[in-house]
């Protein structure tokens, strides 16, 4: 049983004044894991000052300074790695793979961060005028549990890479990996109150960033609901915000794709992170004639799909972060088979054996159709839609026919085709022929997939106030 009884502002584990407890338990068996005391608002608006008097003089580093202190923050990490992928298998359930593979991605957000320092110009000129690249200011970071310590990485790498200084706040239910990303962070001597990370309930630590006056600017990942909120507050004091939200990922089959490997890829997109992913291709569009192929060999797939322990390095669907996560995907397999689809594998209840942890079956239905609930909303677990099209013009229309727009996926072994079809889907970022991610490429949503865009020179310029100095000459 672990405590968590610190929070950090201004280079220091302090106690918080907040006194109420959070408990956690772990998702795969629902024991208990420990206890994490929750910070308060006073907790909040100390760490707000400490970041914003670290702001005065970080906003003045020069790019060489920064990039060593992104060095240092990468090389602590570096010596942790068992540690992340532990701590991310034991608290949040995420399965030996993903757990990898995120950690691979946090180290990345500071390698891309040092190469966007290395070649993008803070001065321009524009017009007659010089153009400065200024920090934004103090920069509010509130993330969900899907990923805790990646978004902590990526959010906070862009923001030292600007001049900008922080406040976090995590998951209360990331408590232990945020205890970890903490100690390697302080290990790396950054000026004090430029990263202060507050542990609290998104109601209570989370709104005080959202309201108050010496935030400048937000970087939220989550729900699109929460989103609303946030923006919304923020706007009383005009504070920019980057909202990367929900979606509903649709995955376009065309008729001359390879199927026996674009749809174990499906099902890999699906299923990435149990299903807990924004990005995860949750519409499988599929021509109407291969419907049989399709069914086949999503049946084979899944037949070698391990669920279970997530310390199992080959386990691919680990268990749902909570009870209540476990519970929400219930509700939404139970209203697709009200509604009307077909269950072709899965289904309501724990995969046998596993009825101590958060366990979905990996579900697949077909004959779904898009305006269906389960085809619109964001279900955020192991839960695949197949929906059927005539032509492509059609695949397209129901590609876009959401309120989302992160992420898409085409297969076709035309190249040209694939990119002709790509170019017309309204998303973020459109994969083709697999799954991969660019660090230099942006990424965020079209439509209430969110507002902004993260990584790449975009990403860096969310963190930045351009001000232009116009000389009479
Ligand atoms: P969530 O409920 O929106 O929570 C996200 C964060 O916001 C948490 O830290 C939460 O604190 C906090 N929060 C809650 N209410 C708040 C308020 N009134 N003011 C300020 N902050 C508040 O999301 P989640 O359930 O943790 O995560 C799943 C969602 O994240 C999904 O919808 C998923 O699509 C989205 N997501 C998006 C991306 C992307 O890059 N686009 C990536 C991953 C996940 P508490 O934990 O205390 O509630
Ligand atoms: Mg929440």
């Amino acid at each position: 049983m672990k405590t968590i009884d610190k929070i950090y502002i201004n280079g220091e584990f302090i106690t918080p004044q907040g006194t109420e407890y959070f408990d956690l338990i772990s998702p795969t068996t629902n024991k208990n894991l420990g206890k994490v005391l929750l910070g308060n608002t006073e907790d909040t608006k100390k760490a707000i000052e400490a970041a914003q008097n670290a702001f005065k003089t970080f906003s003045k580093t020069t790019t060489s300074e920064r990039i060593q202190y992104l060095k240092n923050i990468k090389s602590s990490i570096e010596k942790r790695k068992d540690d992340f992928i532990n701590v991310m298998i034991e608290e949040y359930g995420g399965t030996f793979q993903f757990a990898s593979v995120s950690y691979e991605y946090m180290l990345k957000g500071f390698d891309s961060a040092i190469n966007l320092l290395n070649s993008y110009n803070f001065i321009k000129t524009m017009g007659e005028s010089e153009v400065q690249m200024a920090p934004i200011g103090v920069v509010g970071i509130i993330i969900p549990w899907n990923s805790s310590n990646g978004f902590i990485c990526s959010k906070l790498s862009t923001a030292i890479a600007a001049g900008c200084t922080t406040v976090i706040k995590p998951s209360e239910m990331s408590a232990q990996q945020t205890q970890l990303i903490t100690e390697c962070i302080h290990e790396a001597n950054l000026p004090k109150g430029v990263f202060n990370i507050v542990n609290g309930l998104g109601e209570v630590v989370g709104a005080e960033i959202s309201r108050n006056p010496n935030i400048a600017k937000i970087s939220f990942t989550g729900s699109t609901n929460v989103g609303k909120i946030i923006a919304k507050e923020a706007v009383n004091t005009m504070k920019r915000v980057t909202l990367e939200l929900g979606g509903k990922s649709p995955n376009i089959i065309l008729d001359d794709a390879d199927f026996s490997k674009a749809i174990p890829l499906a099902i890999g997109a699906a299923f990435m992170n149990s299903g807990q992913a924004c990005i995860a291709g949750t519409r499988l569009l599929i021509p109407e004639n291969k419907l049989e192929e399709t069914k086949l060999l999503i049946k084979e797939t899944i037949s070698h799909l391990i669920v279970g322990d997530p310390k199992n390095p080959n386990t691919a669907v680990g268990p749902m972060v909570s009870t209540k996560q476990f519970n929400r995907v219930q509700d939404y397999i139970q209203t697709g088979i009200n509604e009307g689809a077909e269950i072709l594998t899965g289904g309501l209840g724990k995969p046998q054996g596993l009825e101590n942890g958060n366990f979905v079956k990996p579900t697949v239905f077909i004959k779904v159709n898009n305006q269906m609930r389960i085809a619109r909303e964001e279900i955020f677990g192991p839960v695949l839609s197949v929906i059927t099209y005539k032509t492509e013009e059609e695949a397209i229309e129901i590609a876009n026919d959401t309120t989302y727009g992160l992420q898409a996926y085409v297969s076709s072994s035309d190249s040209k085709r694939a990119h002709n079809v790509a170019s017309q889907i309204n998303a973020g970022r459109v994969q083709i022929n697999g799954i991969s991610h660019d660090p230099m490429a942006p990424f965020g949503g079209f439509k209430q997939s969110g507002i902004g865009r993260e990584f790449g020179i975009l990403g860096l310029e969310a963190y930045l106030e351009p001000r232009a100095l116009i000389q009479q000459k």
